[in-house]
C-alpha cells in the first residue's frame, strides 16, 4: 500500500491487489465495481493511490461545483477516519490526512511553546527586553545598550532557562528589575542583581549626579 503512489510495475501490482481486496470485502460488488471503473471499463486511476496519509478508496459519487470527482479516502492514522477530497486538493497536497496531521502539528507546536512555559511571564519579558535593547538595532533603547557595547553573556543569550535559573537563585520577584552593578558592564551573573524599581531609579539618580560632578 505504501508503494502504490510509485509509478511502475510494483505500484500497479499493489494497486491491483488492493482493488481485489476491496472488491472481496464489498457487500455489493456490482455497485462497487461501477464506482471503481470508468465508463470504458478501465479502473479509475486515483483509486488506491496514496496522498500523505490518505488512500483513495472510491468515487464518493459526489462532485465539486466544478464537476470534479470527490473521492472517499481512508486515513492511515490510529482513528482510521474517512475523508472526502477532490483530485486537485489531493494532488496539490492541500489534503493529506483526515485532519489528524494538523491536530498533531498543533499539539507539537503547543508543546514547543510550553517547553519553558514562561513566554507570557514577567521574567520572560524581562529577558526578551534585555535581548531587544542589546541586539536589535531598531529598538528604541538600543542607543543606551547595544550601541554602547553592552552585551549579554553567552550562557544567558543562548538559553533562557539558564537565565531563569540564575534569576530564581538570586531572589527574583515579580516586583524587581534587573540591574547591572557596573553600568558599563554586561548582562552576566557576576554583574547583575535584582532591585526594586525605586532602588533602581535611586541608583540611576546617583549615577547621573556622579556624572555631573565628574563633568564639573
Ligand atoms: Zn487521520
Amino acid at each position: 500500500m505504501e508503494e502504490v503512489l510509485k509509478d511502475g510495475s510494483e505500484g500497479k501490482r499493489l494497486h491491483k491487489e488492493m482493488l481485489e481486496q476491496l472488491y472481496k470485502e464489498e457487500e455489493n460488488p456490482e455497485l462497487f465495481l461501477l464506482r471503481l471503473k470508468n465508463k470504458d471499463g478501465s479502473f479509475k486511476k486515483m483509486i488506491g493511490m496514496k496522498f500523505g496519509r490518505l488512500t483513495v478508496l472510491e468515487d464518493s459519487g459526489k462532485r465539486t461545483p466544478h464537476g470534479r470527482i470527490i473521492w472517499l479516502c481512508l486515513c492511515c492514522c490510529a482513528d482510521a477516519n474517512l475523508k472526502e477530497a477532490h483530485t486537485k486538493s489531493l494532488k496539490s497536497g492541500d489534503t493529506k490526512s483526515c485532519g489528524c496531521l494538523n491536530r498533531e502539528r498543533m499539539i507539537e507546536f503547543g508543546q514547543k511553546r510550553r517547553i519553558h512555559g514562561d513566554s507570557e511571564t514577567r521574567l520572560y519579558r524581562t529577558y526578551f527586553n534585555m535581548k531587544d535593547r542589546c541586539y536589535r538595532k531598531k529598538s528604541k533603547r538600543y542607543k543606551n545598550y547595544g550601541a554602547r557595547g553592552i552585551t549579554i553573556c553567552p550562557s544567558w543569550l543562548n538559553d533562557y532557562l539558564t537565565f531563569k535559573a540564575w534569576a530564581l537563585r538570586n531572589g527574583y520577584q515579580d516586583n524587581l528589575t534587573i540591574d547591572r552593578r557596573d553600568n558599563n558592564g554586561n548582562y552576566s551573573p557576576k554583574n547583575c542583581q535584582w532591585l526594586t524599581k525605586s532602588e533602581n531609579s535611586e541608583k540611576a539618580r546617583r549615577n547621573r549626579k556622579l556624572l555631573r560632578e565628574i563633568k564639573v
